[in-house]
């Protein structure tokens, strides 16, 4: 049970295997979104600690033992890395709940789950291969090396910090490359309870998996801009993700990009209403919509529309709001004070641009299960695609309903957006499920089902939503380059100043 009656806790940084303050001395703030109050102070680092944090890396990386011992040692301490979790897992639960407001249920779900990254990249380690190569020259022997990029930066956002960073670390570490975790400000304190209880105790040598907290603008940009970092891993808003990949350009790094997304659930007239209807609510409520896999459109089909919408606030209005460290609490806070605002100004817009608000719309109150910063699951209905809470990333438990007549329509509908993160699409028809897949913009289309995700499947967006994948084996060559290597086992001769091709 979540101890909420401690004094504030004081947090220091990790960087080069060391526990330190920020260079500066200064710490900040960190909230209990349940509660509103400050409950931890977090290192407030800058451009120097930024530097140490990526010379470390550098170091670990260049010298250190890391990138040269053999794949099959790496993965033994990944494996470690897994135990560890599992050990801790409920400890790493609890503290992400209290730092960021998600239910006690899915963070256990969670940090469980979090060691299959491990295991599963711990596995791929060894079986990275290069190739040889026939080359068409006579007595050449050719082969290609896959190497480790070198230091790369992570940038993950609030709304899952361990999950997120475990979807990268893993395949990083797998691919012998070195490390510099830059959490969101609002949320650094499960991070640094995760270096201290596993990473610092996995046996990884020092400087492979540093931390540098502090706001965006602060520490975020500078660590792209590093010029010894190579790769860029980011999540995070579209908007901060086109500045760090214009940031990154400008040193010629690697960047994959895991971004926000306004994703459809599209309901035919064919479906089990039943696990739709619950489909429709796991989609927007769950994780209090602050997921970028929110299925915040629902697009209903015109038969079943208005059955469908009775029976979705009748069960959207049961959801138990209240303390998320509880068990039985199915929408917690919003997990950041501004989140909290931009929520309610966008139902303001809703409500602006003519959307009739079927459930909720306005703040939970405490005598209603709310605390500091809840807002009421809200469904807006008569929603057209082109209306701004449409087509804009809320991020937070407000559903857009829109009405379609058929398949082309619903494909339309769903495409006509920036984003391409993710679908849903119900249906009992055996055909369709395959047609709509194929012509869906998004990096994942779920049938009958919806917020599933596995280690073993890619994920990532189209569009705006995004740049390379992460999970399944593709993940790891964003962490991999290759070396062409060229061997000339005959004589040295040919034309000098013309370049040695076969003819
Ligand atoms: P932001 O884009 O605001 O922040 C993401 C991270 O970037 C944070 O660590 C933030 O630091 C940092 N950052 C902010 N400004 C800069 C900058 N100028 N240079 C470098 N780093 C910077 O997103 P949120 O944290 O608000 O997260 C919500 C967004 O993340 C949503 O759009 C959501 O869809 C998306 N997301 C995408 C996922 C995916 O896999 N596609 C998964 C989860 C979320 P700080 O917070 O300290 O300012």
């Amino acid at each position: 049970m979540l101890d909420r009656t401690t004094t504030l806790q004081n947090y220091q940084t990790y960087i080069d295997g060391t526990w330190t303050d920020a260079a500066s001395g200064k710490t900040f703030e960190t909230l209990d979104p349940y509660t509103g109050q400050p409950w931890a102070l977090i290192p407030e680092c800058d451009n120097t600690d930024v530097d140490l944090a990526v010379e470390a890396a550098h170091r670990a990386f260049d010298a250190g033992p890391w990138p040269k011992m053999t794949p099959t040692a790496r993965g033994k301490i990944m494996r470690r890395i897994a135990q560890l979790i599992e050990q801790h897992a409920e400890h790493l639960a609890e503290f992400e709940v209290r730092d960021n407001g998600k239910l006690i249920s899915e963070m256990l779900a969670q940090t469980k789950y979090m060691p299959e990254w491990f295991y599963y990249y711990a596995g791929l380690a060894d079986k990275i291969q290069g190739a040889v190569v026939s080359v068409d020259r006579p007595d050449h022997f050719n082969y290609i090396l896959r190497e480790p990029v070198g230091v790369c930066a992570f940038i993950t956002p609030w709304n899952s910090p361990l999950m997120l960073t475990t979807w990268k670390l893993a395949p990083a570490l797998a691919a012998g490359c070195t490390v510099v975790i830059k959490p969101s400000e609002y949320t650094s304190a499960s991070l640094l309870e995760f270096m201290k209880l596993v990473i610092a105790e996995s046996g990884l040598p020092p400087g492979v998996v540093n931390v540098v907290t502090g706001c965006g603008p602060m520490v975020g940009e500078p660590l792209v801009a590093h010029r010894k970092v190579v790769k860029v891993a980011f999540t995070g808003g579209s908007a901060t993700g086109a500045r760090v990949n214009e940031i990154a350009a400008r040193t010629f790094k690697k960047v994959s990009l895991e971004l926000g997304g306004k994703s459809p659930n599209i309901v035919f007239d064919d479906c089990i209403m039943d696990d739709a209807v619950s489909g429709a609510v796991s989609g927007i409520f769950a994780a209090t919509g602050q997921t970028c896999i929110a299925g915040s459109r629902l697009l209903l089909q015109e038969a079943i529309h208005d059955q469908f919408v009775d029976k979705l606030v009748s069960m959207a209005k049961t959801a138990k709001l209240g303390d998320p460290a509880l068990a039985e609490t199915q929408v917690g806070p919003v997990t950041t004070p501004p989140q909290y605002q931009k929520i309610l100004s966008y139902i303001d817009i809703a409500r602006s641009e003519g959307a009739k608000c079927v459930l909720g719309g306005e703040a939970a109150q405490k005598a209603e299960g709310g605390g500091k910063y809840f807002v009421k699951p809200t469904i807006f209905t008569g929603v057209n695609n082109r209306m701004r809470i449409a087509q804009e990333e809320v991020f937070g438990p407000v559903l857009s309903v829109i009405k379609f007549t058929n398949e082309d329509e619903a494909i339309e509908i769903a495409n006509d957006i920036a984003y391409g993160l993710g679908a849903g699409i119900w249906t009992q028809s055996l055909k369709r499920p395959h047609t709509v897949a194929q012509r869906i913009k998004a990096g994942t289309v779920w049938i009958n089902t919806y917020r599933a995700v596995s280690f073993m499947m890619p994920f990532g967006g189209y569009k705006a939503s995004g740049l390379g994948r992460e999970n399944g084996i593709e993940a790891i060559e964003g962490y991999l380059q290759s070396k062409s290597v060229w061997i000339n086992n005959g004589s040295g001769g040919g034309n000098p100043f013309i370049m040695k091709t076969a003819s």
